[in-house]
């Protein structure tokens, strides 16, 4: 086995840069951040030529959607960053911080209700990049779906947002059909005629807005997109299922706000090394959803950045 010259801080260092050391060798995976798992052609060619210029030629493909380059050496490693920079690339995406998000591809799925690369580019900017300096308990992992089919599991994230269509039906020019179109296009069978009306059941009903517009006597022709908010999911050593805030946001900033809230509440009231799913069962999920639905912790901002907490998280990837 060849002696190994890295040292631990040395290691350690350049992890936080997101270059992840190759087991038993000197050298490194770099971890490139896609934004949103969407890269331009020019970035993949430049990814592509920085893998044979200085790593050992393979890309792979990390499953929360960034893009890693094997076999760095340490010594090549600003190098390469530089390199890479010239496309707009950075790397990074490790340790006790806001991770890189995750968004499924529905600003192009026939089923995506919301704009979710536009969304996932926005929560980027403003809390992968806006809040790298701040120190969290543990990861903090966000994703962006587009409609309840869930593909990227928005759930089992910290807070996972879900794009949807609350279907906006209009009693009056409902006939209350035999056959009714509307009932036959809902693929969870919420909505069913009763005594001549059609009833959505909201407990079932999740707002994949496919009824929209399926009635023939035009008593659903619209929908209101709107932002339902998962906390607390998490899927690794342990699970949990996130919880589904009680209200739908109908509006792209209020869904950002509370994105901004849960990190500032997982900072400020979050124990070091307990993920966020931990932190909501001890506070207690009433307890939590009523702050994020409140305003103190945003105005509270700058004080819960500016504590000193969790110098060591407890990340350990
Ligand atoms: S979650 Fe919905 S919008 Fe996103 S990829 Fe899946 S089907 Fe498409
Ligand atoms: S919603 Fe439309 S199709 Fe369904 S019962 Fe009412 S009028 Fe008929
Ligand atoms: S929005 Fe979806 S689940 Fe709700 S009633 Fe319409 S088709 Fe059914």
């Amino acid at each position: 086995m060849a002696t190994l010259t890295v040292s631990k801080e040395e290691e350690k260092r350049v992890k936080a840069l997101g270059f992840l050391s190759n087991k038993g060798t000197d050298n490194f995976s770099a971890r490139l951040i896609t934004v949103n798992g969407k890269i331009t052609a020019a970035q993949q060619k430049c990814i592509a030529e920085a893998a044979e210029k200085f790593g050992n030629g393979n890309i792979t493909f990390t499953t929360r959607l960034t893009v890693e380059v094997q076999g760095i050496p340490f010594d090549k490693i600003e190098e390469f960053r530089a390199f890479v920079a010239k496309e707009g690339l950075m790397t990074g995406g490790t340790g006790s911080i806001v991770r890189p998000v995750v968004s499924c591809k529905g600003t192009t799925c026939q089923y995506g209700l919301i704009d979710t690369f536009a969304l996932s580019e926005k929560i980027h900017e403003r809390f992968f990049l806006g809040y790298h300096e701040v120190k969290l308990p543990h990861k903090f992992k966000i994703a962006v779906g587009g409609c309840p089919n869930n593909c990227v599991k928005p759930n089992l994230n910290d807070i996972g947002i879900i794009g949807q269509r609350i279907p906006n039906f209009d009693e009056d020019e409902c006939n209350g059909c035999k056959k009714c179109s509307v009932e036959k296009a809902c693929p969870m069978k919420a909505a069913k005629v009763v005594d001549g009306l059609l009833e959505i059941n909201k407990d079932v009903c999740n707002n994949c807005g496919r009824c929209i517009g399926t009635c023939h006597f035009d008593a659903l022709e619209s929908g209101t997109t709107g932002y339902k908010i998962y906390i607390g999911g998490r899927w690794g050593k342990s699970i949990a299922i996130g919880k589904e805030l009680d209200k739908i946001f109908t509006s792209e900033e209020e869904a950002l706000d509370v994105i901004e809230k849960a990190i500032l509440l997982y900072r400020e009231q979050g124990k070091t090394g307990e993920r966020f799913s931990q932190t909501i069962e001890r506070l207690g999920f009433e307890n939590v959803q009523k702050q994020l639905l409140s305003n103190d912790l945003l105005e509270r901002r700058q004080e819960i950045i500016d504590a000193s907490l969790h110098v060591t998280g407890g990340a350990t990837c």
